[in-house]
């Protein structure tokens, strides 16, 4: 059993706190924000992610989990110090790391004999290096500590499974000390025979973002392609299906739509590209793929315009608004691009989302919300899937198309069949999916 704390109780902060409280470990989950910090004793959690609740209540109750908004008492009374506060972009692109050394400090002025101080967060390479100078900077006292890297790969949505089950577990250390200790914590996933890559704090590092930055190209990549399959005819889901099945490329992360969106991939890749530049490397793929990610959201807004025939005066129903099904974050969500956007080119929006109003409003206030995605569909002139929720899948399209004012369906999520939907007389626009008749206007234009 350790005594551990993690310090950030957010998406990734208390799905680790919890889990590696599950695992037998006492968690004292940390965070600066005293409201969340009571919501979180009341076993209010402050986000949606499925499984979680149930996790936390079962630690609570065992006493292996609680919560504090005090950071040195917490530090003073675990040996190991997780950090798993936001990193998010700042205005350059780069990864704004001002919490993480905020943190950095306040662990050196707390501690009371070794420590470990485990990066969890999402941080350019040299971070490692440049937290451990932090704290031997503030020290006070001459306590020994480590520094390691433990990046995070789970996805909201299916976090705790993806926390207790993960693909592998990298563990970055600089000292036998610091690798001997953090295998033992990971220890229980042993069982499910999870690899583990031990490596430097520095290499860790860059798997992460080498991870992000790779699954967000094979979006673009699959993006790309959908726009190709529009001009000459061709099929997008069958593109990806045929090259999904050789084991080389995989099926994982070859579903068109309107863009990659949410709290890793957009900053990370930007954050990526510009701490390699720093370094004198120019990652030109990486580069492509957020200009490719940009770009879809313009190809997204031309298609509704075209098929609507204009967009001002028009009223979109929007379906969907977390950036992915099964979470309500809403950070850098397509949902709300294209929502800003149709706004701005005088459209008006009504949107649903299962979980992620709230946020949604907070984010993009003004947003007009509906109850249900019937009743957003009422006299607009289109419904857009942005977000594939596993109740958009079977929506009663006899209904909608009685309530919509004019027939259209956008698909974002390439969700539905086209001949379906086209033979109860809606005009339905897929991503990279042939036209009407299996031409395309690059086709047509070909044999004319
Ligand atoms: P988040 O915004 O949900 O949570 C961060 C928490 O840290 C907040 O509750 C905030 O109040 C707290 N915090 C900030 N400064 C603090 C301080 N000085 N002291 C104490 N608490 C402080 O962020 P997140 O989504 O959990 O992401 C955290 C890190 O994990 C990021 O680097 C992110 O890139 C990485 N990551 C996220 C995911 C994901 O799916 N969300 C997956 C893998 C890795």
């Amino acid at each position: 059993m350790y005594r551990i704390s993690v310090i950030g109780s957010g998406y990734v902060g208390l799905v680790s706190g919890a889990c590696l409280a599950d695992f037998g470990n006492e968690v004292i989950c940390v965070d600066k924000d005293k409201e969340k910090v009571e919501r979180l004793g009341r076993l209010d959690i402050p986000f949606y992610e499925p499984g979680l609740v149930e996790v936390v209540e079962r630690n609570v109750h065992e006493r292996r989990l609680s919560f504090s908004d005090n950071l040195p008492e917490s530090v003073e009374r675990t040996p190991i110090v997780f950090i798993a506060v936001g990193t998010p972009s700042g205005p350059d692109g780069a990864a704004d790391l001002n919490a993480v050394f905020d943190v950095a400090r306040e662990i050196a002025l707390s501690m009371q004999g070794y420590r470990l101080v485990v990066q969890k967060s999402t941080v350019p390479v040299g971070t490692g290096r440049r937290v451990r100078e932090t704290i031997a900077k503030h020290l006070k006292g001459d306590h020994p500590f480590d520094v390691a890297s433990n990046p995070e790969f789970l996805r909201e949505g299916s976090a705790v499974q993806d926390f207790t089950h993960p693909n592998r577990v990298v563990i970055g250390t600089w000292t036998t000390r610091a690798a001997s200790i953090l295998s033992d914590i990971y220890s229980p996933l042993y069982l499910n025979e999870t690899p583990m890559v031990k490596t430097t704090v520095e290499t860790a590092e860059l798997i992460k973002y080498a991870s992000n930055a790779f699954l967000a190209t094979k979006i673009s990549f699959i993006n790309e392609m959908a726009a190709l399959c529009e001009a000459v005819g061709a099929d997008v889901q069958v593109v990806a299906r045929g090259m999904g099945l050789d084991g080389r490329i995989g099926d994982k992360f070859l579903h068109p739509g309107p863009g990659y969106g949410g709290s890793c991939f957009p900053k990370d890749t930007r954050a990526l590209v510009g701490f390699a530049a720093a370094a004198g490397v120019d990652l030109r793929i990486v580069r492509a793929t957020i200009e490719t990610n940009e770009r879809q959201i313009d190809h997204m807004l031309d298609r509704c315009e075209q098929v609507m025939g204009g967009l001002a005066g028009k009223t979109v129903a929007l379906l969907g608004l977390s950036f992915k099904p099964n979470t309500d974050d809403v950070r850098e969500a397509p949902s709300l691009k294209i929502a800003r956007r149709l706004l701005a080119a005088g459209a008006q929006v009504r949107a649903f989302d299962p979980v992620a109003m709230p946020n949604a409003a907070r984010a993009l206030p003004g947003l007009k919300l509906g109850t249900s995605a019937y009743e957003i569909c009422e006299g607009a002139d289109a419904l857009a899937i942005v977000t594939e929720w596993n109740e958009f899948r079977r929506l009663d399209l006899e209904r909608i198309k009685g309530l919509l004012k004019t027939p259209v369906l956008i698909d974002m999520k390439n969700v539905y069949s086209p001949e379906r939907v086209r033979a109860l007389g809606f005009r339905y626009v897929g991503v990279g999916r042939p036209h009407p008749a299996g031409s395309s206007p690059a086709v047509a234009r070909a044999a004319e």
